[in-house]
């Protein structure tokens, strides 16, 4: 594809997410974060000189080898993978812009202790719900997401909580993959000073936003040659 096609591909994804975030209000705002886990610092470039400024990948080392190779560029890196301990020291030295899957309390309690003794540095973070509670899935159960989100603000200073997040559940069953947006966006709702409730991938968008969504999570859609 070449820059003309992949600007109008692009300009497409993004009036479908006008349309579902008009139907909710016209306030209503979503961000985008390209998922670039299957692309290269190449297809990145690309994405960042047509307007797209926020970047997800979803393994430490990904995140590590594309944020040096593209230090030049001004950009927001998200991590959104699953976090080893032992990767958490190489995370806090690539002061994400938000860890979007910080998925229990006992991960929350290792990476406070690590931010704190390494300089006392702080992480915004996004606390991942298992909203589907689906056995092959991360995340705090969505019962105990309150909870265990009030646990970490109160015991977790460096740790700074701006929402939840959720991957919508694994099936062709759309009354099901609603039901798990829309608990999410529930325990959202109940969170004081929450202000991002991100959920969203390229098959199920359209739908997590007219759920509530205000960011979404998008890879294949948005570098479809990958
Ligand atoms: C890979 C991934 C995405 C993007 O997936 P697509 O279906 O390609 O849009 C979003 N969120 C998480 C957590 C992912 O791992």
């Amino acid at each position: 594809m070449d820059q003309i096609d992949y600007k109008i591909h692009i300009d497409k994804v993004i009036e479908r997410i006008e349309k579902a975030r008009i139907s909710v209000s016209e306030h209503h705002i979503v961000k985008i974060v390209a998922v670039s886990k299957y692309s290269d610092a190449d297809a990145v470039r690309a994405l960042y000189e047509i307007g797209q400024r926020a970047f997800g990948e979803n393994r430490v080392q990904d995140l590590a080898a594309k944020s040096e190779a593209l230090d030049d560029l001004p950009l927001e890196w998200h991590f959104i993978g699953n976090l080893q301990k032992n990767k958490i020291n190489q995370l806090i030295g690539l002061n994400p812009f938000l860890f979007q899957s910080l998925d229990s309390l006992e991960l929350a309690e290792a990476l406070q202790q690590r931010l704190f003794s390494r300089g006392d540095y702080t992480m915004e973070c996004l606390l991942q719900v298992n909203a589907a509670k689906e056995a092959t899935k991360s995340g705090v159960m969505p019962e105990e997401a309150k909870d265990i989100y009030q646990q970490i603000t109160e015991s977790c200073p460096n740790i700074r909580l701006k929402g939840v997040m959720t991957i919508g559940a694994h099936t062709d069953d759309e009354k099901v993959v609603r039901d798990s947006f829309e608990k999410t966006r529930a325990i959202y709702d109940s969170l004081e000073g929450a202000t991002v409730c991100s959920m969203g991938m390229s098959g199920d968008f359209e739908l997590a936003i007219r759920c509530g969504s205000n960011m979404v999570r998008l890879g294949s859609i948005m570098f479809p040659e990958a």
